[in-house]
């Protein structure tokens, strides 16, 4: 029998890493639920026995409901207060609990991303609020921060990311008599990914793809005496000599796997992100990319974690707030 969520006694918690609408709405049909929640998991796991910092000691706290503009817990003792809500992402939000939950939801359910647009249809609040809360979503609660480094058989590779240059800027460079193929490529991102095979992967936009730029990646993503796959790129022909142990693919020559060496799950997954950003996300700034690179990787970690998407990146609201 697989593990039964004790919240969720309809559905075995490893069915499926998913949480469906209508569990979403049950565990969480209104702004108190989710506040409740948020001070369970924070401060008092039975609801009602919290640490006071003030009285130093575990004391039994009640909820403050009268001053609903700051919703707040106090010591039955000495009064000191406790907001769940304060150091969280959802801190001087204007936008209620709920919508931020049903946000997380609805973004850590998607396989491939949601569009600000979509989530402003969904969550029915302005385009600012709903692209504000993305990225707050992206950039504090999916970022790499802390990953761990890549070991046994890696996989590294690297990515250009962009679309098409814009018809302006095609004029400019026409104008300045610039050379197109030039001009076209310094318009694109470059993305470092490397994932070890079976377990996690970790990704950075970076500056260029000279040797000196991916090695000092490499180095920070993986482990010394690891078997590192790449490609043929001549800037990685030196990586050999810092302590891995390389197996080179000859793209160049259109050999793509030879038994155990290839590059294919990094790949895999430059193409699912490539894929999303050109589908929902239509383009994306420089500006901005590393998010949505954090946001794919995170949930590329996830894919086969027991406990819902969703309930996990509820739970990094909580392990990442101040
Ligand atoms: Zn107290």
């Amino acid at each position: 029998m697989p593990p039964v969520d004790r919240r969720n006694p309809i559905r075995a918690a490893s069915s499926e890493s998913t949480c469906s609408l209508l569990e979403f709405a049950r565990e969480f049909p209104d702004d108190e639920s989710c506040l409740v929640w948020l001070w369970r998991e924070r401060f008092a796991p039975d609801g009602e026995h919290a640490h006071c910092s003030r009285c130093d000691a575990e004391r039994v706290f009640k909820r403050y409901v009268t001053a609903q503009k700051r919703p707040c817990w106090f010591c039955q003792t000495c009064g000191h207060r406790i907001h769940p809500m304060a150091g969280t992402i959802f801190e001087r939000s204007s936008t209620s609990l709920q919508l931020w939950f049903y946000a997380m939801y609805l973004m850590a359910s998607t396989r491939c991303g949601i569009s600000a647009k979509q989530l402003e249809r969904e969550l029915g609040v302005h385009y600012k609020t709903a692209w504000r809360m993305f990225n707050k979503i992206r950039n504090k609660l999916m970022t790499q921060e802390g990953a761990e480094p890549l070991a046994g058989s890696v996989e590294a590779d690297e990515t250009f990311v962009g679309g098409k240059p814009r018809e302006s800027y095609r004029r400019e460079v026409a104008r300045r008599g610039w050379n197109m193929q030039t001009a076209y490529w310094d318009r694109k991102a470059i993305v470092f990914g490397a994932v070890q095979r079976g377990g996690k992967l970790r990704a950075e936009v970076i500056p260029d793809s000279r040797a000196r730029t991916l090695d000092v990646k490499v180095r920070e993503f993986v482990m010394p005496e690891s078997i590192l796959y790449t490609d043929d790129f001549q800037a990685y022909r030196q990586i050999g000599r810092k302590g891995y142990v390389h197996r080179r693919i000859n793209h160049s020559a259109r050999v793509y796997v030879m038994g155990d060496v290839h590059t294919q799950t990094i790949e895999g997954f430059f193409g699912l992100f490539k894929n999303g950003v050109r589908g929902v996300y239509h383009s994306v700034s420089q500006k901005w990319l590393q998010g949505y690179v954090n946001e794919y990787v995170w949930r590329y970690n996830r894919r086969d974690d027991q406990r819902s998407m969703f309930h996990e990146l509820l739970g990094e609201a909580v392990s990442r707030a101040s």
